[in-house]
């Protein structure tokens, strides 16, 4: 069964054009927004890789964080990149994107999901009933590598740490990873994306305040579903089970 969401605050034409592209009929589907919007700091047990970080002082906020990783060179990776992609949105974000690694486009705009595949996950943000502005988005790994290869295993995890602290400082209720390799290196599995995707993971280190596991939907990436349209439909479902974790009362 579907949950459907708010036109109210979204950019109809958009939603409309997502649901369309999914055969759904949207006109039937709009309905007062149950996902709230305002945000809740919950606090995270530390990782156990954050000893590993090379840093100083530790960082208490995404600017001092994101200064330490500007100056990176910690992996090889710090060579092929022209600009580091720590992340973006709202440091209080409810719902947090992990995607793998930065492309070509956002190396050079020092954003993270600005190309085809950025304007997909636009669109699924939108069909949530959120704005861009209102969620967080990063990859694994906050340097490109060379002609967009796949991160190796070290590099996943010497920049893992980053990520680490960024959950912790923004303590979302519900990550989304998108794609194989931000969900197998988040939830540190072998499964593939096709059985992980669909069901809420609890993150094997942190916890919220309540001493219960950040959530974890792990889906397909953007990039797969332009080339496997027929995979939105799924896509969709995972993200309406989000919607549905991110509106129950906190
Ligand atoms: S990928 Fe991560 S660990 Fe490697 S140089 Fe860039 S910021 Fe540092």
């Amino acid at each position: 069964m579907f949950v459907c969401v708010s036109k109210v605050g979204v950019e109809g034409r958009d939603f409309q054009e997502y649901l369309d592209v999914l055969g759904f009929d949207s006109n039937s589907c709009f309905q007062q927004s149950s996902v709230k919007s305002s945000i809740k700091l919950p606090q995270l047990t530390p990782s156990s890789g954050e000893e590993e970080m090379n840093t100083s002082s530790h960082p208490n906020t995404l600017a001092q964080l994101e200064h330490l990783a500007l100056e990176c060179r910690n992996c090889s990776l710090c060579e092929s990149r022209s600009n580091v992609v720590f992340g973006e949105g709202s440091p209080k974000a409810r719902l947090l994107f992990i995607g793998e690694a930065p492309d070509e486009s956002e190396d050079r705009n020092a954003r993270p999901f600005v190309s085809e595949a950025g304007d997909l996950l636009d669109k699924m943000i939108v069909a949530m009933g959120l704005k861009r502005e209102q969620v967080y988005i990063t990859n694994v790994v906050k340097c490109r590598p060379e002609n967009d290869r796949t991160p190796q295993e070290e590099e996943l995890s010497i920049c893992s740490n980053y990520l680490s602290e960024q959950i912790q400082i923004i303590s979302p209720d519900v990550i989304v990873c998108l794609g194989t390799v931000a969900s197998q290196s988040v939830l540190k599995s072998k499964t593939s994306i096709s059985q992980l995707r669909g069901k809420f993971v609890p993150h094997p280190e942190l916890k919220n305040a309540n001493g219960e596991a950040v959530a974890v939907m792990p889906t397909f990436h953007p990039e797969y579903l332009l080339k496997s349209p027929s995979e939105k439909k799924h896509a969709w479902e995972d993200l309406q089970k989000v919607m549905k974790r991110l509106a129950q009362p906190q």
